[in-house]
């Protein structure tokens, strides 16, 4: 059995763990990153980054690992709803403001790259079996793994380690209070050289079936994203399935996709992902640190997973620069910064991830109550910028601000209760008071139990 020392370990060289060696190494520290397969991941998540991210990567010197990958630069969202397109740019005035979609894959080995050649990082190809204690204070003080190509169990000591394994994390449940939850998935596909309506934008469309989300992520390919519900992983082989992926997905396919979502369908094995939310909560074992998709997750129809891991590394990387934290040895001082990064995260992570879940909420609406909201959102966004401004820039995460995220949120309900009232007309007035009382308490319990366990987290 083999050990080293080191200042910090890694684990996990996916979106967070590379930039994190990347800054941490840059910063003068000894890093060991440990990866359990560092080929080409193929995957079908993060693969669009919202502005926000973008502008963390470029507080990062990391920008250019999203350039040279055959990206599409996306400049906003077009929402689909009953054959209109609603507009939703990120900055009408401002082409600098764009986020890009890429293949997963390639963003990654960027990053690896950005990691590898970063002063101080050693990278090792090893699976992480088990986090060490101290016994006598339980703090964290490295990790036991397998060497990929010894087998040989291998012992790594540092004064912190940081967990970023994603989301199927193994050692979450024994340091982190939340539990995950599940209430969809997305299938996947990739449609071949498949026109959207509106280029350069990701594309939602809303109907009577759950969400579709699209976007462009090299010259020829489009994803596609289609949201199924329920916790359960999708059985492809059973009737409603096949009736759902070969009949009512195309039915409210904008027509130019219809073909090239057919022959995907036909050509391709599909594949899906269970879109979770995670709950932030602090950890307080001394020595570790959780962080990425193994300690805070929102569902990606928002496509926000990637801005909060860069935004958290970020944060983390200037609260504990050696100007101010010279020795991670420093256990107390350590704690106090981690402490404060948890605080410090909640101006963006709490609008990113409640954001999220709402709007997936309101998305998938299947009771009538919902369909109000989801209608009075749409046309509340219509209105224009003055209307949709705030709420893309909390999407694309330029805008940090939980409270906006609260106002807007009850502004679309009630105006959702005016569009409603407005097609009925007064003489039902009766019915408009009922439905507006439901659909308020509807709106309130989809968005303040995310707000409140959040701020409270
Ligand atoms: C369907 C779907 C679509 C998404 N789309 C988007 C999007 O468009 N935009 C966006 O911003 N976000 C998106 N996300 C979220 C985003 O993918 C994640 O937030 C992000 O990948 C999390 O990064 P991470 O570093 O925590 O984990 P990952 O990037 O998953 O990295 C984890 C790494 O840890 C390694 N690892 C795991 N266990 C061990 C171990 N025991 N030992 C050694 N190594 C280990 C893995 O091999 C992997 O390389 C999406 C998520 C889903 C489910």
């Amino acid at each position: 059995m083999g050990s080293s020392n080191f200042d910090v370990i890694i684990f996990g060289a996916g979106v967070g763990g590379c930039a994190a060696a990347a800054v941490l190494g840059r910063q003068g520290r000894s890093v060991l990153l440990i990866e359990r397969d560092w080929s080409m991941p193929d995957r079908i998540v993060g693969e669009l980054l919202q502005p926000g991210g973008i502008d963390a990567l470029k507080k990062m010197n990391l920008e250019w690992v999203i350039d040279g990958i055959d990206g599409i630069d996306t400049y906003g969202y077009a929402v689909v709803y009953n054959g209109k397109i609603v507009h939703l740019p990120y900055n009408s005035a401002d082409s600098s403001v764009h986020g890009r979609a890429f293949h997963h894959g390639r963003l990654i080995m960027n990053l690896r790259k950005a990691a590898k050649e970063s002063p101080n990082v050693t990278c090792v190809t090893a699976t992480v079996n088990e986090l060490l204690r101290d016994e006598e204070t339980g703090r964290v003080v490295g990790v036991s793994c397998t060497d990929k190509e010894s087998n040989e169990t291998l012992q790594y000591h540092a004064p912190l380690t940081i967990v970023l394994e994603g989301l199927f994390s193994k050692f979450r449940s024994q340091f982190v209070k939340s539990t995950i939850k599940v209430d969809s998935h997305f299938a996947a596909l990739i449609l071949k050289d498949a026109k959207l309506l509106m280029p350069n934008h990701g594309h939602v469309i809303l109907s009577d079936i759950a969400p579709i989300l699209m976007y462009q992520i090299d010259p020829q390919d489009t994803r596609i994203l289609v949201a199924i519900k329920g916790s359960k992983q999708p059985s492809w082989n059973s009737d409603e399935m096949k009736e759902y992926l070969n009949e009512k997905v195309p039915a409210v396919l904008p027509e130019a996709i219809k073909q090239p979502y057919l022959d995907a369908l036909r050509t391709q094995k599909l594949r899906s992902m269970p879109s979770s939310f995670l709950g932030s909560s602090p950890n307080n074992t001394p020595g570790v640190v959780f962080l990425g998709d193994a300690f805070n997750v929102r569902h990606p129809l928002t496509g926000g997973g990637m801005t909060v891991v860069f935004k958290d590394i970020d944060l983390l990387s200037e609260l504990l620069d050696p100007s101010i934290v010279p020795d991670l040895r420093d256990f107390d001082k350590v704690a106090a910064q981690l402490k404060k990064h948890h605080s410090l995260r909640k101006r963006y992570c709490i609008a990113v991830n409640t954001l999220a879940q709402s709007l997936y909420a309101l998305f998938e609406a299947s009771t009538y109550h919902m369909k109000i909201l989801q209608r009075g959102c749409v046309e509340y966004l219509q209105v224009g910028p003055q209307n949709y401004s705030e709420p893309i820039g909390l999407l694309a995460a330029t805008l940090e601000d939980p409270n906006v995220l609260f106002y807007r949120f009850f502004a679309v309900a009630f105006y959702s209760l005016r569009v409603h009232a407005r097609s009925l007309g007064w003489a039902y007035a009766p019915v408009i008071i009922y439905d507006s009382i439901v659909t308020i308490i509807l709106a309130s319990s989809v968005i303040l139990p995310y707000l409140i366990s959040e701020f409270m987290a």
